[in-house]
């Protein structure tokens, strides 16, 4: 399987709600991924609101024939479902996939606590049960938390098959995320992993300008993002790097350089490794937009966060991210809007103090 994998959480949408996917250009991408010899496709249950199984299923399944690609989606433990709610979590997966069988099915994003309540609620084994019934081919999760959780994961349930990770080069050696020892963690154990966020969230591919030009200047022709998704794509043991695309540009550009996928060098990585040094991020944030659907203020977090953070790297632009911020805000709510609930932070992967954080955000945009 080639290793190029197409994330489909950030669809191109005809609305701002993210939920009315704009179908016709989703399939000229995934007509153009399928046509240059790609066949991973990654979803969730809760991406786009769930329209994003659906446009998996309008644009792909009633397109292509089964066998030229696979899919994946997730199972949310965000609710605590108990096992009639697994059930019927999964069937309206399955229902809005449209496929007879799903390849690869994991429980969405554990960590220490989202672990112990799977664990209890029989996640696992419903896991096991579906894929005895050839519901799902293969079984696993995906993983947000450190390397001895990750440990204790894989010991306890050893027949999980994979697992999905964060890996990038500004996270490989990052304290919180622990990239680089959650990859060691499942090497040991075996198991093949499949990479998300390898441009963390889009930062990597418009990295600040002294990282962009050292990486011009290794490569004119290569785009930033693909050095970061062939930094992940180049570790042993890792069977399939997911990229969120949004428009065919980036289809095009990811494809060229994975088509015929050349691993980099050790001087190249050590570069990389070192370039993360100038690319501290203000705010860590992935935009997976997990926080946006549940804020009772319809506070726009990720966009936020990224206005903030480009303001951040580059405080000549604080103007035009005032700019930014203030058309922002004309149709949703405002930083300072944030009543406190934390229904955000709970959902947040990388734990990440969003009430806070929104506070610091308002002080320097409004
Ligand atoms: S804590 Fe603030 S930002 Fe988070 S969900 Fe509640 S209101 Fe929205
Ligand atoms: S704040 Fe957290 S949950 Fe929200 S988009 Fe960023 S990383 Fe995802």
């Amino acid at each position: 399987m080639k290793k190029l994998g197409f994330g489909l959480m950030r669809l191109p949408c005809k609305s701002s709600d993210g939920k009315d996917i704009d179908l016709e250009r989703v399939s000229e991408m995934v007509d153009k991924f399928l046509s240059r010899g790609f066949t991973y496709f990654d979803t969730a249950y809760v991406y786009h609101g769930g329209f994003s199984e659906v446009a998996f299923r309008e644009c792909v399944v009633k397109r292509h024939p089964r066998d030229s690609f696979t899919i994946t989606t997730k199972l949310p433990l965000f609710s605590k479902p108990d096992r009639a709610g697994m059930e019927k979590l999964f069937n309206e997966s399955y229902e809005r996939l449209g496929v007879e069988y799903i390849d690869y099915y994991w429980l969405h994003a554990l960590n220490r606590d989202s672990y112990r309540y799977a664990k209890d609620s029989g996640a696992f084994d419903y896991l096991r049960e579906l894929k005895a019934a050839g519901k799902i081919r293969h079984m696993g999760f995906s993983f947000h938390d450190n390397a001895e959780t990750l440990d204790k994961i894989l010991t306890e349930q050893p027949d999980m098959e994979f697992v999905q990770l964060q890996i990038n080069y500004l996270d490989w050696e990052d304290g919180g995320v622990q990239s680089r020892l959650c990859y060691e963690t499942a090497v040991k154990h075996g198991k093949p992993v499949i990479v998300m966020e390898p441009v963390k969230g889009g930062a990597l591919a418009n990295p600040p300008k002294k990282v962009e030009k050292l990486l011009k200047d290794a490569d004119p022709e290569a785009s930033c993002a693909s050095w970061a998704v062939r930094f992940a794509a180049s570790l042993p043991g890792v069977m399939v790097v997911l990229s969120g695309m949004s428009n065919i540009e980036q289809v095009e550009d990811n494809v060229s350089y994975m088509e015929d996928f050349k691993p980099l060098n050790e001087d190249e990585k050590a570069m990389l490794l070192s370039a993360a040094e100038d690319i501290k991020l203000a705010i860590p944030c992935t935009a997976c937009r997990y926080c946006t659907d549940g804020c009772p203020m319809s506070i726009k977090i990720p966009d936020i966060f990224a206005i903030y953070n480009t303001m951040k790297r580059d405080l000549h632009k604080k103007w035009e991210a005032r700019e930014k911020y203030a058309e922002l805000i004309k149709e949703s709510g405002k930083a300072d809007d944030c009543i406190g609930c934390e229904q955000c932070v709970n959902a947040c992967p990388q734990h990440l103090e969003i009430p806070r954080l929104l506070a610091e955000c308002s002080a320097d945009l409004s």
